[in-house]
This record gives C-alpha cells, structure tokens and sequence, in this order.
C-alpha cells in the first residue's frame, strides 16, 4: 500500500468556555485535520491540536510544514510502516504537532486495512474506558468553586484547578474549593508558572487541602527545581511540559525530576513515539496520566486508544476535548459520559469524518 495523497485543512472550532491558564487566554481552538488517502483507496484522518500558549507551534506552520515537507517526503510510502514513516520524518527537526497528525492518519488507515482498531496495534487494551478531570481555568474564587462543583455533579472523577499566576490567589482557591467539595480528587496545574522558591512556599500551604498531584509547577527546563519539588513535597509531583519527547523521559528519570508523566499524544509527535514513552516510565516505576491538547474528535479517539493500552494509567486523564467544544467534526461523537471517555471499537481509531463539517469550520490562511 502506497500513500498517495495528504491534505492538511486548517479549521477553527468554537469552545464553550474562555480558558485562561498561565500562558494566555484563548477561546477558540484551531486545528489542522489531515486527511491521508492511499492506492487502495483506504483513507486516515490525523489532527494536530498546535495551541501557540503551550507549544511552539501553530495552525499556519503545521499546515505549511506539511504541505511544504512532510508530503513530498511520505507520498510513494507504506503508511503501515510507522517505524520509516518517522525516520523519514526526522529530516525536518521539530514540529511534532505536524508529525503527530501523520502518526494518526497512518495508524486510521493500518487498522482500517488489516480490520482491527489501532488499541490492537498498539499492542491491545487494558481497559475499556478512561477515567478523565474536568479543568477549571484561572478565575475569581467564587466562579472557580461554582464550576467544581457543576462538574463534580456531572460525574467527573476529579477537578483539575488551573494555577500559577498568583500564588496567595491559587492556595485561596484550592482552599475554597476543598472546602465545597471535601472528597473530590484535586490536581492543580501551574502549567510552569511559579519560580522554585513561590512553588515551594505556595505547595505546602496548598498541600494541607489534600492534593492530588501537582502539575508542571515549575518551568519545563528546571530539572532540578522539579526534582526538588519532588523530594520536598509529600504530594506527587507530574511532569507535562518538561516531558516533550523520548530524550525528555530520560531526563526526567535520571534526574528523579518527576514522580508521574503526563503523556501527550501530540508532543512526541504522536502515537509511536508515546508508546516508547510509556515503555519508559513503565520500566522506570513511573504512573502516567494522559493529557490531550483538547483536540477535538479525531485526536480524542487517537488519545483514547493509547490510554487503553498502556498499563500504569493510575491517574486521571485528560482526553476530554469535544466537552469544551461547541461543535465537533465527527458524524459520531466520541463517547464521554459521567467522567469517562470510551475506547472507540471499529476499525482504525474507529470515528468517521464529516467531510462537511470539515468544509464548514475551514479556515483560509
Ligand atoms: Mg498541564
């Protein structure tokens, strides 16, 4: 089987919610959906979820970074060769969203022509649905603790409190929060933005409310602050942004510098590598929880059959994307219910394109 064709679409969705995290504000999500069609006429979707608060890259590059380079390298190859596939693609450095949208569209077509869904691929499920937080953004206190609580009581497992730009404001709130809600599982996620001796001093008052864990409290690049953290703190302690590719988990783990990884699909440049990843952290005694880059459908599915197959999933996981979307692009949603996200069961990552949604939400650079 030969790819023969690979279109990347840039489209914009509209959320439901302002999301505010340390890092900027952003209220719509802006994705690229690439679709791969192969000689035999199989085709895949991939979606790169390229959130320029978080990651250094965007809708516009990821698009010309495929169109420009990844498809003249990849037209001509077997998208079931994944090892190739991404040794092809190291020729470009970097752009890992771009690459992760490849990595999916390749693993949709390989289940779809051998009829198995890509958890198989993946080496099978350890689970059937996923247990996944609902976030809540940096906002006044009152707000913060209406919106835990209309998630507790939609059936979410765990709250995930978003902190980092205030710390007397982030201990308030988790305060306040703890205090509606005194056994609901409570991570908070200062996605990188204290300094060591503001993290130090902030945690351990915030660890008296009884933490789930403690996100990225840190910049990615301070190992050792992280590594500090970990030894100071009783709570543990996740590393998402300082764990962007292969070469970061082994930083990590020589430097004792997390005490659980957040995977994202998306930041190693998509399912292949991630599985290297969780090879790692297995072997290193490390527990994982799944983070998303709230991609919409397709990314969704894909995140939801990595999260059935990896075995230390003893954290929530975030792969909740379309609950934070107006609207999706699939003909069937992803099923999210009461605080789970299920495991797709058709062929390939098993969700379908609507093609006219695609077109709706298209966005003309
Ligand atoms: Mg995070």
């Amino acid at each position: 089987m030969k790819i023969v064709q690979i279109e990347a679409t840039c489209i914009s969705l509209p959320l439901n919610t302002d999301l505010n995290i340390s890092g900027g504000k952003y209220n719509r999500a802006d994705r690229v959906y690439v679709k791969i069609t192969t000689d035999q006429g199989i085709y895949g979707w991939g979606e790169a979820a390229p959130i320029p608060q978080y990651a250094e890259e965007t809708m516009e590059s990821v698009k010309f970074i495929i169109d420009k380079y990844l498809a003249p390298l990849l037209i001509g190859q077997d998208p079931m060769n994944l090892a190739q596939i991404h040794e092809q693609m190291k020729v470009i450095k970097g752009n890992n969203f771009a690459k992760a949208a490849i990595d999916f569209a390749c693993y949709d077509i390989s289940g779809k022509a051998l009829g198995v869904p890509v958890y198989t691929l993946l080496g099978g499920k350890y689970r059937d649905k996923v247990a996944i937080g609902q976030s809540i953004g940096i906002k006044s206190i009152d707000h913060a603790v209406e919106e835990a609580h209309k998630y507790a009581e939609e059936g979410f497992q765990s709250i995930k409190i978003k902190i980092g730009i205030d710390p007397d404001h982030d201990v308030k709130t988790v305060g306040a929060i703890r205090e509606r809600l005194p056994d609901i599982p409570i991570r908070v996620d200062a996605n990188q933005g204290y300094r060591l001796e503001q993290a130090i001093h902030a945690l351990s008052r915030m660890e008296e409310y009884n933490l789930l864990l403690i996100e990225q409290p840190v910049p990615k690049w301070d190992l050792d602050g992280m590594a500090e953290l970990c030894r100071l703190l009783r709570t543990p302690i996740l590393a998402d942004e300082s764990l962007y590719t292969i070469h970061d988990a082994v930083q990590l783990i020589k430097h004792k510098a997390a005490d659980i990884f957040n995977i994202k699909i998306m930041k190693p440049g998509g399912l292949y590598p991630s599985l290297k990843i969780a090879g790692m952290a297995e072997a290193a005694g490390i527990p994982l929880s799944i983070g998303s880059m709230i991609e919409a459908g397709v990314g969704t599915a894909a995140g939801a059959h990595f999260a059935a197959a990896v075995k230390y999933l003893e954290y929530p996981s975030d792969i909740k994307g379309p609950t934070l979307y107006s609207d999706d692009v699939l003909q069937e949603p992803v099923r999210i219910e009461k605080g789970f996200t299920y495991v797709p069961d058709g062929p390939g990552l098993g969700v379908e394109v609507d093609q006219e949604k695609i077109n709706h939400y298209k966005v003309d650079l």
